[in-house]
């Protein structure tokens, strides 16, 4: 819950970590990372409560990878408009669920359209470790996961989604809302509520100084069958180098993908640039392939580079995001955005 809502600006909170230099070459074996350095940094106000899930992992000593999956999995768990089973259907009223997991090893795992499954991070991170593949689809990823042992859910709508899924029929218009999180409580309206978010994403960077990251969503609401977006695309979604940095995103999935958006991200801190500064460039990358179509999207990214220092950017106004550490573990920052 984000009843402490302390905003602060990224750019003031970098500012004490601005020395960093991010794409040093990290030293041979497990880098040394100060525990107090510890961090988690995830997308918009439920982030909190992920975050914190993420903390008593890293706190204790524990793996980024282990806190990217026990983080997101409690937005999976909760009711909300757009990530796990309580999510929006899509225009036929089914949920669909697309998820990434990525390790400080180039070891990563997907999987996309899956149905009836609670908690689609843990599939992806199956996938990872069991499977030779990176990513399974619809039907073989539901297969997998409960030949995996996880139990399939009901298929039906959360009431939240059916209401919200009646409520859009009347007009059948496919017009994802900008920053659908603000937007106002879905018992009271067709979507949205004040702890709602269109993708967890969440990026930890452990005590051995490893990067890890999770991405998990129901996608755009009312959206095509089969619509995938990016946030079980490795490199789109998510992307994690060790050496250079972490960087997710959220917002509308195909913009993310027609740039790659979080290996740009990363890449671009690999040049040099801080996550702030990197978050910043590739937000401005997809508001130049826009054009004036840019004022119709959100497009956000967050970054960690492996330094501990963190970032994040937006397109349009309204992208929150929480940050964890060791002197902090619920902070939210209101994010710069560039479309004033
Ligand atoms: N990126 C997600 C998608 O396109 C949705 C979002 O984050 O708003 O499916």
């Amino acid at each position: 819950m984000a009843n402490r809502r302390k905003f602060l600006t990224s750019s003031a909170a970098g500012l004490a970590l601005l020395a960093a230099r991010p794409g040093a070459a990290a030293p041979a074996g497990p880098r040394a990372n100060a525990r107090g350095k510890a961090l988690v940094i995830s997308t918009w106000d439920d982030g909190i409560a992920a975050n914190q899930a993420a903390w008593a992992i890293l706190k204790k000593g524990g793996a980024a990878l282990d806190a990217a999956e026990a983080g997101v999995m409690v937005t999976e768990a909760s009711q909300n408009c757009c990530v796990g089973l309580g999510g929006n259907p899509d225009r036929d009223g089914i949920v669909t669920l697309d998820a990434c997991i990525m390790d400080h090893q180039f070891n990563c795992g997907s999987v996309a359209a899956l149905e009836r499954i609670k908690h689609p991070i843990s599939v992806a991170r199956r996938v990872m470790e069991k499977t030779p593949h990176v990513m399974l689809v619809g039907e073989g990823a539901q297969q997998f996961a409960v030949a995996q042992g996880f139990p399939l859910e009901p298929a039906q709508l959360s009431p939240d989604a059916e209401k919200a899924y009646k409520e859009w029929l009347k007009t059948s218009q496919y017009k994802p809302i900008i920053n659908i999180e603000n937007s106002g409580n879905r018992k009271t309206g067709p979507v949205g509520g004040p702890q709602n978010h269109d993708t967890i994403a969440l990026l930890a960077f452990d005590a051995t100084g490893n990067l890890s990251g999770s991405c998990t969503t129901s996608g755009m609401g009312f959206k095509m069958r089969g619509r995938v977006g990016d946030s079980p695309i490795i490199g789109a979604g998510l992307y994690v180098d060790n050496e250079v940095g972490a960087a997710a995103a959220t917002g509308q999935g195909e913009d993310v993908i027609r740039m790659a958006g979080a290996h740009t991200v990363v890449e671009l801190m690999r040049q040099g640039r801080t996550p702030q500064a990197a978050c910043r460039a590739a937000v401005e990358r997809v508001a130049r392939i826009k054009g004036a179509a840019a004022k119709d999207i959100q497009v956000c990214f967050i970054a960690v580079n492996n330094q501990g220092q963190h970032g994040a950017f937006a397109l349009q106004k309204g992208f929150s995001y929480a940050v964890c550490n060791a002197a902090d573990q619920r902070q939210l920052f209101k994010s710069e955005y560039l479309l004033k």
